[in-house]
């Protein structure tokens, strides 16, 4: 088969190595059929056949395709990978959060690279933030994230194979088995959101991070409602109207601040599309509605952006868009230039929001202890000294 099939939506396997056929749409997995010689009129057909083993059951060894015949099964396994990421380290927090991080073919990038997955189980859901690139080009100043500098944007197979990961060491797929070694909650709660709010700006990986979330949604297979789906950008404005048109999921807005002057430092690509820019994109975000809102992300810094003046602006400035504000705590990190503001200017900011209409739940910060929240993750060659985090370990709420 050809290496195209594969390198439309990714990385091109190394010589040698078999094609991966997570992440192909419903169509390329049909011609990646052809090219193996299964016949024009049953293309589609297996198509969907493997769809369902490979999304909804999540098998990861083409033996276990009983539907399929013995030779077909043979072919697809001597041309085909179905393997997931190799997990480095899979850690749980006191709150029940866990974090894994993956290793990933260089891509490259020259040597294999690391990227972080966070699963955060509530009363009700379970949401598991996923990551778009390793590292960011964007620096924000207050994210971890933001210091790793940008490695490579991840395939449509590495994002996809994220939740396929995430559900396999959660035993989230039907009949499957636990694997050995994976820590499960007595609960075994399943991923029933997905936040595209792990490491890197998933707008800046279009393409791929489209092709990932059209999976993630399909109803033969992962089968999560758009609705359950949220795609969170610091803000790159042109691309709003595309992911709306073309991805159609719940949007997450990282804003921060209510000035162009404060919000260029904080979040630098606003000296690109600055505020008025950002909230036009957001206004014409399709369909929106009081059931259908733009979550607005704020993060708590102690006085830098947490003034009962800016709580103000900041209802102003979303007036006529249906929206909902998270304000999240400032999640610390060594070195980080900011502290979280005081518990009490949190409440009182929140209340001003809330009087003016506007849901603004204060998201209780998850997953600290193992580094798992908002803006904590970093990966790979420029990983914490073992020091450092030893240090946060002692204090994490400093
Ligand atoms: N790049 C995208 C997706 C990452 S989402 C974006 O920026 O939207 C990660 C969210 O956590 C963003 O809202 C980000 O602004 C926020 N964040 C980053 N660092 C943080 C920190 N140290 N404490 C709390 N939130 C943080
Ligand atoms: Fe990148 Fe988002 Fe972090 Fe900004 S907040 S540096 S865009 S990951």
């Amino acid at each position: 088969m050809s290496t195209a099939l594969a390198t439309d939506v990714g990385v091109a396997p190394a010589a040698g190595e078999k094609a991966p056929l997570i992440g192909l749409s419903r169509a390329a997995l049909a011609d990646a059929l052809r090219g193996i010689g299964v016949p024009e009129a049953q293309a589609r057909m297996r198509a969907s056949q493997l769809w369902h083993w490979l999304y909804f059951r999540g098998v990861t060894d083409f033996a276990a395709m009983t539907n399929v015949s013995k030779p077909l099964r043979d072919r697809l396994a001597g041309c085909f990978t179905l393997k997931r990421p190799e997990v480095v380290a899979e850690q749980i927090s006191v709150d029940g959060t866990r974090k894994w991080l993956l290793r990933l073919p260089a891509g490259g990038a020259g040597r294999p690279v690391e990227v972080e997955t966070v699963y955060i189980p509530e009363e009700g859901r379970g949401t598991l933030c996923v990551s778009s690139q390793v590292g960011c080009t964007l620096t924000c100043t207050f994210c971890h994230t933001g210091t790793q500098r940008m490695v490579r944007n991840l395939t449509a197979e590495e994002i996809v194979a994220q939740i396929l990961l995430a559900r396999d060491r959660l035993g989230d797929f039907p009949d499957a088995e636990t694997p050995q070694g994976a820590i499960v909650t007595i609960e075994g709660r399943l991923i029933s959101n997905i936040v595209m709010m792990g490491m890197g700006e998933p707008l800046y990986n279009f393409d791929n991070v489209k092709e990932a979330l059209l999976i993630a949604s399909d109803g033969d297979g992962i089968a999560l409602s758009r609705r359950r789906i949220t795609l969170s950008t610091s803000g790159v404005a042109p691309m709003i109207p595309r992911a709306g048109a073309e991805i159609g999921t719940m949007l997450a807005i990282s804003l921060h601040a209510v000035r162009d002057d404060l919000r260029d430092e904080l979040v630098p690509i606003n000296r690109k599309y600055p505020i008025t820019k950002l909230m036009e994109a957001c206004r014409t975000y399709p369909g929106l509605s009081n059931a259908r809102r733009i979550t607005f992300e704020y993060v708590m810094l102690k006085g830098v952006n947490d003034s009962l003046a800016e709580a103000k602006d900041l209802v102003r400035l979303l007036k006529g868009i249906p929206a909902k504000i998270n304000l999240i705590p400032f999640n610390p990190w060594p070195g980080a230039p900011y502290e979280c503001s005081d518990w009490e200017r949190i409440e009182a900011f929140a209340d001003v929001v809330n009087r003016a209409g506007y849901a603004s739940p204060i998201r209780t910060p998850r997953g600290r202890d193992i580094f798992a929240a908002c803006g904590q993750l970093k990966s790979a060659s420029e990983r914490m000294r073992k020091s450092e985090r030893e240090l946060m370990a002692v204090n994490p709420l400093q």
